[in-house]
């Protein structure tokens, strides 16, 4: 998105993270576990706080560290946080165990378009954090912006897709069948009539969208 050269830069000035943090890091590395990039998740977790988000629903938990992070930052906030891949829901919990957040964090387990009346137990989410399947994120926005509580918010992570997004021809059709898929999603939501939506060219893209005429 930003030259090698500053991209390295702002990376450097980031604090060191904990050590269970960097572990999973490079947990992620290793097992090719795309957790949210550096630059992004540090910008969605500034957002967070300075909305004060109380309650958040994550859609995509993977291993586990966007949601500690996200409790970390917010020691107050109750995250809620949904993810279908076996491995993935064994290794967030193992990593969970090994902090003092795991009372804020709960895991639904299962698959994002099934499990929505499950997760609408704990709403109104003064926060939604899409980050699952890049096919589905328009259902996700679809279901998951019905349980926002007036106010909330919701971010979308890897809506720039590498900087795909923009390119002309893509080779692999996987890929771009996917590209497809999120023009049309970030086309859909700059003009949806009921939120106002903004895409950050930080991390991989992030997108937030907030509902129109609501102030807090
Ligand atoms: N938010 C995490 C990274 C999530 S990666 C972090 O930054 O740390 C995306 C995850 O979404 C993957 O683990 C994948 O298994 C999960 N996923 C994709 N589609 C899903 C769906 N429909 N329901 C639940 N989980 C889904
Ligand atoms: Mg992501």
């Amino acid at each position: 998105m930003i030259n090698e050269e500053l991209h390295t830069y702002l990376e450097e000035l980031i604090p060191e993270r904990q050590p269970l943090f960097a572990e999973m890091e490079s947990y992620a590395k290793i097992h090719h576990v795309p957790i949210m990039e550096l630059a992004g998740i540090e910008s969605m977790l500034q957002l967070l706080r300075i909305h004060h988000s109380k309650t958040i629903l994550e859609v995509g938990t993977a291993i586990g560290y966007s949601a500690l992070r996200m409790a970390e930052a917010l020691p107050t906030a109750q995250i809620v946080t949904i993810e279908r891949d076996e491995e993935r829901i064994l290794a967030a919990e193992e990593f969970f165990k090994r902090t003092s957040l795991s009372g804020n964090i709960h895991l639904i387990k299962g698959d994002a378009l099934e499990v929505s009346e499950l997760a609408g137990h704990y709403a109104p989410f003064d926060a939604v954090f899409i980050d699952a399947a890049k096919g589905q994120y328009k259902k996700f926005f679809e279901i998951y912006s019905k349980y926002l509580s007036a106010g909330g918010m919701i971010i979308t992570d890897n809506v720039l897709f590498k900087g795909l997004v923009a390119e002309k021809e893509i080779e692999s059709k996987r890929t771009r069948n996917l590209v497809k898929k999120i023009n049309e999603f970030n086309h859909w939501l700059m003009k949806h009539p009921d939120f106002d939506s903004v895409i950050l060219p930080v991390g991989d893209g992030v997108a937030i969208s907030k509902r129109r005429g609501e102030s807090n």
